[in-house]
């Protein structure tokens, strides 16, 4: 119990279409983050799973059933939204309770049910307590605890840790994957936080647009982004992108001039675009922690105007003369480089990306198979 699956979403607003046809299947006991810049309509189509928006066209399924016209208390979800929404003037223990006393269950269900989802969330010890006793982090504990005694099939959050700082958003970051695997029940998130996406999904959708981008286990995103939207979003900062023409197709993959030398990049190069690549541009991209100092496969020399002194990382940012773009490089640990000089680094073929001219990407011949474990063991 807990499957969803989306056939050809569309939502408009008026003219405004705003969700352009989405279909995804979500499997029972999946955590699912719906992740993308502002706009791009993840919560509105949170919104729709939850019944809280009608779909213009298209079907939501939940369990073999379509939910279209179902009313929210029925379609089995339970939503935890970015405000807590409590009720301040009552007790954590009312807070939680809320919803079973709506649904009129006996007093010891309800205090079986809330002493559970308390323990589950560590509140027990403030169950007597009044929401405006709590930090941010123990209020938002309270909401998920009002969507737990629901013992809904399935949860959504819509940027629930957005209030947070950042130390508690790691806390609850952690937290919430705990609780996903005690709990086994389907979940999806909504964030812009691509840390929280990477860090607990099982799988990623990445909306751009109102369409989906890309849908992949959160490290298949990182290392084989299928155009360039999903390449810039996912890895802070972006990765690197890079005009390059093909120089010739391989056995393995494409030959480009890099800088005036040849560079072979091992990608799949689909049968019918081979004889029309060579001469054209296509672009390569290579994320900042891949660059490194001094000579190697691909080498060039770049004067970076601003070195940003982490610690444990030295950041330059270069301005490329024939683009606009900057040029970034990640370095680990302190290195000594300085503003306004010329500095010479490199990158190895492995670590790149080419991408066609529409911004669709060559798949990279790399094996994720060992990097797709589940999270907590
Ligand atoms: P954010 O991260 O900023 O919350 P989002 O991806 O969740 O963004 P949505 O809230 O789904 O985006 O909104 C998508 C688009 O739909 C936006 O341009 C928004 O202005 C528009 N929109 C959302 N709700 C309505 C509404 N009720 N009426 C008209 N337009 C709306």
């Amino acid at each position: 119990m807990g499957q969803l699956s989306l056939k050809n979403i569309i939502k408009n607003f008026g003219d405004f279409e705003v969700v352009k046809g989405v279909s995804l299947d979500v499997n029972e006991g999946e955590f699912v983050v719906f992740v993308g810049p502002s706009g791009c309509g993840k919560s509105t189509l949170l919104r729709m799973i939850a019944g809280l928006e009608h779909t213009t066209d298209g079907d939501i399924v939940i369990d073999d059933k379509r939910v279209n016209d179902l009313a929210p208390v029925k379609r089995g979800i339970a939503m935890v939204f970015q405000s807590y929404a409590l009720y301040p003037h009552m007790s954590v223990y009312e807070n939680i309770a809320f919803p079973l006393r709506v649904e009129r269950a006996s007093e010891a269900e309800i205090r079986k049910k809330v002493q559970a989802a308390a323990e589950i969330l560590h509140l027990d010890s403030h169950l007597q307590q009044k929401p405006g006793n709590l930090s941010g982090g123990q209020r938002q504990r309270v909401a998920i605890g009002r969507a737990i005694v629901r013992e809904p099939e399935i949860f959504l959050f819509d940027e629930p840790l957005s209030n947070l700082d950042a130390a508690l958003r790691a806390d609850m970051r952690i937290e919430l994957t705990r609780l996903h695997k005690q709990l086994g029940a389907t979940m999806i998130y909504v964030t812009h936080d691509q840390v929280e996406a990477m860090t607990m999904a099982d799988r990623i959708v990445v909306l751009n647009g109102g369409y989906i981008a890309q849908v992949g286990v959160p490290l298949e995103l990182y290392h084989k982004p299928q155009n360039t939207f999903v390449a810039g979003f996912i890895g802070n900062p972006r990765m690197n992108l890079l005009p390059v023409n093909v120089l010739a197709v391989t056995e393995n993959g494409l030959e480009v001039d890099f800088n005036g030398k040849p560079l072979r990049v091992d990608v799949h190069v689909p049968e019918d675009k081979r004889s029309t690549l060579v001469g054209m541009q296509v672009t390569l991209g290579i994320r900042p922690e891949h660059v490194a100092l001094g000579a190697g496969e691909a080498s060039m020399s770049v004067t970076p105007t601003v070195v940003e002194q982490l610690g444990q990382q030295t950041i330059g940012y270069a301005a490329l003369s024939e683009q606009e773009n900057n040029f970034c490089f990640v370095l680990s640990g302190t290195q000594i480089i300085e503003a306004e000089q010329a500095t010479q680094v490199s990158f190895s073929a492995g670590d790149c990306h080419i991408f066609d001219r529409d911004g669709n990407a060559f798949e990279r011949k790399i094996d994720l198979s060992e990097m797709t474990a589940p999270k907590i063991g």
